[in-house]
């Protein structure tokens, strides 16, 4: 039987063990990881009956099946399966040349999770419950999808369904990124509820991957109200966390917050969200605002979307205190921005979808 949990390069290393010159492992990898070959009959640069051996040992190079797809303009989702018949969505977003950014580009958002174990109230994963966490191989072959599929992808956001700091298999799957892919630490990018020890693993190790906290209340109690697993991670020790993390890696991170009518876009709230960040002391810039419009319907919840009103006055109260922020209007923004709206916003948008 083979172990899903060890990685499949790593079970390839064992099976090869010393019969085969210690450049054959490395052949392999890049055969699958730079080529995007789809079956290991297809790696010409190893011997035929290593090919055939390996196609009878390890069966497809993709440890998910891919089963349906949406497609929008800039957009498109795939839905996959997982050997055990979980399901799990990534999303592919093609970002057009702006000011900011001269050439096309385009981002992957990827699940690392089957369903979320944190039950945020807003959130259409989070109604759907836990159900595993997903091995580091399925983590990084929705990537690997679309390498087959000859399509370049520039970065990587752990922003898809369930909490990344939650499954240890994640830290693996950006060891296998950067190490088999070849992706600077820059262009991964994780959303987080705020597991304090999973930031400080980031802050260690991968100094220079971009941390987004999902925070969208600044007040403690509604937070572990509307965010009931946060009830373990404190507030103030997150934000200690990451406050750590921009003092000792210069870079920012970002704060998003779903603005919901009436629940968390009171004038109170933009000023203890102004207040939280600008206790951060010199570097409080380094903090960034991802403001996201809630999208309506997508859960079972009677969350709205803030009044043109009251967001502007939200706003306002920002600038007011120096606060850098960005409003995240369309889909190809969102993406940078909070966990679980992926799936949110595509789940109430199924009529065009095509199963493969
Ligand atoms: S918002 Fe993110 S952490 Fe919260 S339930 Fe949804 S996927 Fe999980």
């Amino acid at each position: 039987m083979v172990d899903t949990n060890e990685g499949k390069i790593k079970q390839i290393e064992n099976f090869l063990d010393s019969r085969y010159p210690s450049f054959t492992i490395k052949q392999i990898t890049n055969a699958i990881y730079k080529q995007g070959v789809k079956s290991y009959t297809d790696i010409s640069t190893i011997k035929k009956e290593l090919r055939e051996e390996l196609k009878d040992k390890f069966g497809n190079v993709l440890s998910l099946k891919p089963i349906a797809v949406t497609k929008e303009k800039q957009a498109q989702k795939i839905l996959f399966e997982t050997t055990d018949k979980h399901r799990i969505e990534s999303v592919r977003m093609v970002y057009k040349p702006n000011e900011e950014r001269k050439v096309e580009h385009q981002a992957l958002c990827v699940s690392t999770q089957s369903g979320c174990a944190m039950g945020c109230k807003f959130c259409a994963t989070g109604a759907t419950g836990f159900r595993r966490n997903l091995t580091a191989d399925e983590i990084v072959d929705q990537f690997l999808y679309f390498i087959q599929e000859n399509i370049n992808l520039d970065t990587v956001f752990f922003s898809g369904m369930g909490e990344p700091l939650n499954n240890p298999n994640f830290f693996k799957s950006l060891d296998m990124f950067i190490n088999y892919i070849g992706l600077s630490q820059r262009k991964l990018s994780v959303s987080t509820c705020g597991i304090t020890s999973g930031i400080r693993n980031i802050t260690k190790k991968y100094p220079q991957v971009n941390i987004t906290l999902s925070l969208h209340f600044p007040f403690q109690r509604q937070r572990e109200s509307l965010m009931p697993a946060t009830k373990k991670y404190p507030l103030p020790e997150v934000l200690t966390a990451l406050r750590e993390h921009v003092y000792k890696t210069n870079k920012k991170v970002f704060l998003a917050y779903v603005m919901l009518s009436k629940v968390n876009d009171t004038e109170e709230h933009a000023k203890e969200l102004c207040r939280i960040i600008n206790r951060s002391g010199r570097k409080n810039y380094l903090f960034h605002v991802n403001l996201i419009k809630f999208h309506e319907g997508s859960t079972l919840s009677s969350f709205k979307h803030s009044t043109k009103e009251d967001f502007n006055k939200f706003c306002k109260i920002l600038e007011s205190k120096h606060i850098n922020y960005t409003i995240r209007q369309n889909f190809g923004s969102d993406i940078e921005a909070a966990c679980g709206q992926l799936y949110a916003r595509y789940t109430s948008k199924s009529s065009n979808l095509t199963r493969f």
